[in-house]
């Protein structure tokens, strides 16, 4: 039934699903990379929070609750852990306290990751921990994205301009830093889910001016599902595409555990219904990212990034193995 070779989960005759070490999804956890083709990282990391921190907490409660996860898609039936060889290659060091030292502490680590030939599916972490990951993935060829979030995260400064203490690296700017870099195609990016009250009525100038398609939570009802995908696809569907799950992107009421929630947000089936609809595109790595555990201590909305994390592993596997 499995495929001689590939990584895979504890089975449940050997260890209930309870017990055990908690990796992510019960696969074993690796230093060496080299022998997989997706390597699943932890960036426990939120010094980029412009509000509520505690996303640092992320990666250690989504591997507990992924633990939840089985083997098969119920719908694709799309078997990851038999498609590609699959493992937990843990954690990104980080320097809480430094944030220039954290970023390039990310970068190196996906930089040695990619540089093996292997996808990498993130967990965070707040929403900069994207840009460094974009750094190396997309370090020879810029990606297109699918972006999940209640955010555009496009916005220039915080805390004032430049030189007057103000910073460019935050959790709210990592797309607008991607596409000066070089790394994102914004003609190529697809923001879902966008709403809130904002900063002034000019905050997605910018954006709109770069070319980014952005479908706010008001157009996704009057879309629909199935006309959000094929939007997707119109937009992303030509070239190498990145998979980004902020889970703010939701409704607070199935996640929670965020930092930055926003009410009249996605239902959790409607995205990983628009998650299933990218299989076949060309999707290079991808992330889930903003889940705060100390704002639920139900566990959910980890749970939540777990089920969000192997919808993106499933497509992700799937394009992998074309
Ligand atoms: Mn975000
Ligand atoms: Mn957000």
């Amino acid at each position: 039934m499995t495929v001689p070779g590939h990584p895979q989960p504890i089975p449940m005759s050997a260890m209930p699903r309870f017990a055990g070490l908690a990796t992510f999804m019960r696969l074993p956890y690796v230093e060496e990379v080299d022998d997989l083709d997706i390597a699943m990282i932890g960036v426990p990391f939120d010094v980029g929070t412009t509000n509520r921190p505690g996303a640092r907490h992320g990666p250690r409660q989504v591997r507990d609750m992924s633990t939840m996860i089985r083997r098969v898609h119920h719908v694709s039936k799309i078997a990851p852990f038999d498609l590609c060889r699959c493992a937990d290659a843990g954690d990104v060091p980080i320097n809480p306290i430094d944030l220039d030292v954290s970023l390039r502490s990310i970068e190196e680590f996906f930089r040695r990751v990619h540089k093996a030939g292997v996808a990498t599916l993130a967990v965070g972490g707040d929403h900069l921990v994207t840009l460094p990951i974009l750094r190396a993935v997309a370090a020879e060829h810029s990606v297109g994205m699918v972006h999940f979030d209640a955010h555009s995260d496009t916005t220039d400064t915080y805390f004032g301009d430049i030189g007057e203490g103000g910073t460019r690296f935050t959790h709210g700017s990592p797309f607008r830093r991607a596409v000066e870099e070089g790394l994102l195609d914004p003609k190529r990016t697809v923001q879902i889910g966008i709403r809130g009250s904002v900063h002034a009525p000019d905050d997605f100038d910018w954006a709109f001016e770069q070319g980014f398609r952005i479908i706010t939570i008001e157009e996704f009802q009057d879309l629909g599902v199935d006309a959000v995908i094929e939007e997707a696809w119109r937009v992303a569907g030509d070239g190498p595409v990145y998979v980004s799950f902020d889970v703010d992107g939701l409704d607070p009421v199935y996640a929670p555990g965020t930092g930055t929630p926003e009410v009249g947000g996605l239902t959790t089936l409607e995205a990983q219904r628009v998650l299933r609809g990218l299989q076949g595109l060309d999707i290079v790595g991808g992330d889930v990212v903003e889940v705060s555990p100390p704002f639920d201590p139900s566990g959910n909305t980890a749970l939540v990034g777990a089920t969000m994390m192997f919808e993106i592993l499933c497509v992700l596997a799937d394009a992998l193995a074309e």
